[in-house]
């Protein structure tokens, strides 16, 4: 398997350090609902550790939450309320759309808050200044980034260029433009906690350099981001870990993924054309999605079009006819083959996770399906493929207006059947009656009786 890593700028073998694959992906600044953008890099970062999980790598998952931050601050003085309020109740939304998009949270997976991990975080930055790393100024603490002989090494550049860019940032306290803040001191009004250089706050770069030092250790085998974040973020996640522990390389394989796009610009707040999630999903199902976000290479950018989300619903309808017709041989006789067909996916999967090239081949095996089940033979075998494969996409393939089959509603059914057997239809007519009630229409097919939810 090979995976392209930022850092090396080329496609490397995949090693992973020891029989757990460490993954750490930054997470969300909670002061508002997600985006598509969000949705493009978590459905990504879900794919990859569906796949390692299905090549029975054993993964363990960490994903920050920074729950304090100046986006949060003014956003919560602006609505009048507690910045940890604003941030608990877009924590929440986030995890909703998270869970609408079938991101699956495994028992090895993590979501650590900032505000939960401020004693790590003060001995991390503590740890840097008795190593010459940092410098306490003015109640904050800077990392002297010339400290870090290698810095720039991530983004390719040179500190010259940074310095003639837009980057640094002047400040009185600061011995070079170019340092970054590790610890903001306090300012009237702002949450703040008790710290040894005075009452403050973490600086944003410092959150993941100790929440990944904590629950993974010293070295990473992915950590995984948008590109935006490749600079400076990650760069100074880097020099932050590196100087701390003494160890190199902090993390074996860096993965960014693109951004998306509308209308040629970037999807941004400050540009006032996001598409939140919840916007998306109220239009189109989150197979759909997924479908059109994996159809671009995770390090391509993605432009966001209705007509671009319109095919991948048909798409996926298409995929969900396949695995639900019925099979002509039930079971017996001939039967087709799809195991050339996964092998196709694992090869494209294990060329640096191609899922445009995986969904192909799962549009050619569902193309193959049809072909054979016209033709009489069998295939209850390949669609379980099918489905099985689709499942590493995170795809569910399930019609939209599915229900899943709570007891309550699964007992009604069958009393249904046995009244209509017993060909009492005023009787079971009464138990349709008492589910459309709930909501729940039935279908009658030759395959049984399906519940949909009423639309
Ligand atoms: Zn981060």
């Amino acid at each position: 398997m090979k995976i392209y890593s930022t850092l090396s700028g080329k496609k490397e073998e995949f090693a992973p350090q020891g029989d757990e694959v460490k993954i750490y992906v930054c997470g969300v600044t909670p002061y508002s609902d997600a985006h598509i953008g969000h949705a493009m890099s978590y459905v990504i970062f879900d794919v990859i550790r569906r796949y390692l999980r299905y090549k029975k790598y054993t993964v363990r998952y960490v994903q920050n939450v920074t729950d304090i931050d100046d986006k949060i601050i003014d956003r919560a003085n602006k609505l009048g309320i507690a910045p940890s309020g604003l941030a608990e109740k877009y924590t929440q939304s986030y995890f909703d759309d998270m869970d609408a998009l079938n991101i699956a949270r495994a028992e090895t997976d993590e979501y650590p808050k900032a505000t939960d991990e401020i004693p790590k975080i003060i001995e991390v930055i503590q740890g840097l200044i008795d190593k010459g790393f940092a410098y306490p100024a003015g109640g904050s603490v800077y990392f002297r980034v010339r400290s870090a002989s290698d810095y720039g090494k991530l983004s390719h550049r040179s500190l010259d260029d940074m310095m003639a860019g837009e980057c640094a940032i002047g400040s009185q306290e600061k011995e070079d433009p170019m340092d970054f803040v590790l610890w903001k001191a306090t300012k009237p009004g702002e949450p703040y906690w008790e710290s040894p250089w005075g009452q403050g706050r973490p600086g944003w770069h410092i959150e993941c350099s100790a929440m990944s030092l904590k629950y993974l250790g010293d070295t990473l085998d992915i950590h995984g981001g948008g590109q935006d974040l490749i600079f400076p973020h990650h760069e100074n996640e880097i020099a932050q870990s590196e100087s701390f522990t003494g160890k190199k390389p902090f993390v074996k394989y860096w993965l960014h993924n693109g951004l998306v796009q509308l209308g040629g610009d970037k999807m941004s707040k400050s540009l006032g054309n996001l598409i939140t999630i919840k916007d998306a999903l109220a239009k189109y199902s989150a197979d759909a999605l997924r479908i059109f976000i994996l159809g671009s290479h995770y390090r391509s950018p993605l432009t966001y079009s209705e007509e671009g989300l319109e095919a991948a619903q048909n798409a996926g309808e298409r995929l969900l006819r396949v695995v639900s017709r019925d099979d002509p041989a039930g079971g017996k006789g001939e039967a087709f083959d799809a195991e050339p067909y996964r092998q196709q996916f694992i090869e494209a999967m294990d060329d640096d996770f191609n899922t445009a090239r995986a969904l192909a081949v799962l549009f050619d095996l569902a193309s193959a399906i049809n072909q054979a089940g016209d033709a009489g033979v069998g295939i209850g075998q390949a669609q379980k493929v099918l489905l099985e494969l689709a499942g590493i996409l995170g795809l569910t393939l399930k019609p939209v207006d599915f229900v899943e089959p709570q007891e309550s509603i699964v007992q009604l059914i069958e009393e249904r059947e046995r009244l209509r057997k017993a060909k009492k239809w005023q009787e079971a007519d009464k138990i349709r009656a008492k589910l459309d009630e709930m909501g729940i229409i039935l279908e009658d097919t030759p395959k049984g009786t399906v519940p949909k939810r009423k639309r």
